[in-house]
């Protein structure tokens, strides 16, 4: 069983990697931006709870996202293991968590902190396109959708950009990384199973890596 938390400033690439990994590993991605954004999208009275915050890209307070994160941990496909996109974000969910996995026996295979400079992220993240089909990421100048409009399995893309990835929402939210989620870096440093991995290199470089890493966690 393979427990993964990947965290990072937000453009980092975590989402376009957390596809591949989780694939790789056969255990769900849970990216707690894609359910809060299911959630706005459903309307249901949770949605609209959370719709001002994700907007405006502050932080979705500590109570909301642990309820969100604790319902889809009860769900069947988490019983083999997960990879966490975005969870936790405070030093209050890492606590949480910790908790959740000590009473259930199951502690973290590894932290990947995805380390990238503040001055790239701007531009990745305004250029970033996102699947609404398959959830794969792409950039219109680091990483171009296929011309097809179709991926590599023939499905047909469907790209939008999300509403909090232009420039003044991504400065808010690099506010709030720094002083809410950078605190995560030393406190997973603590646990024994945090791991660097230099972000800002090109998307294959950065594949590489956690494909090695993919392997010594099935070993
Ligand atoms: P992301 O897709 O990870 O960039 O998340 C998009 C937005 O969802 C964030 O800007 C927050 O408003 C909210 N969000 C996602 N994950 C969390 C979390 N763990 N804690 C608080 N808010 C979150």
């Amino acid at each position: 069983m393979t427990r993964v938390v990947f965290i990072g400033p937000p453009g980092a690439g975590k989402g376009t990697q957390a596809v591949k990994f989780a694939s790789t590993l056969g255990i769900p991605h849970i990216s707690t931006g894609d359910l809060i954004r299911a959630e706005k999208k459903a309307g249901t009275p949770l949605g609209m709870e959370v719709q001002k915050y994700a907007d405006e890209g502050k932080l979705v307070p500590d109570e909301i996202v642990l309820k969100i994160v604790a319902e889809r941990l009860e769900e069947d496909d988490a019983k083999k293991g997960f990879l966490f996109d975005g969870f936790p974000r405070t030093i209050a969910q890492a606590k949480s968590l910790d908790r959740y996995l000590k009473i259930h026996h199951m502690p973290l295979s590894v932290v990947v902190f995805f380390d990238v400079p503040d001055d790239v992220i701007v531009e990745r993240i305004c250029g970033r396109r996102t699947c609404r089909n398959t959830g794969n990421v792409y950039h219109v100048r680091f990483n171009p959708p296929p011309a097809s409009g179709r991926d590599e399995n023939g499905k047909q893309l469907d790209l939008y950009q999300r509403e909090d990835d232009t420039e003044e929402k991504v400065r808010v939210r690099l506010k709030e990384y720094e002083e809410n989620t950078a605190a995560l870096i030393p406190y997973y440093k603590e646990s024994g199973v945090f791991q660097n991995i230099d972000a800002n290199r090109d998307i294959s470089e950065i594949e590489a890596d956690l494909a090695d890493l993919a392997i010594k966690l099935s070993a």
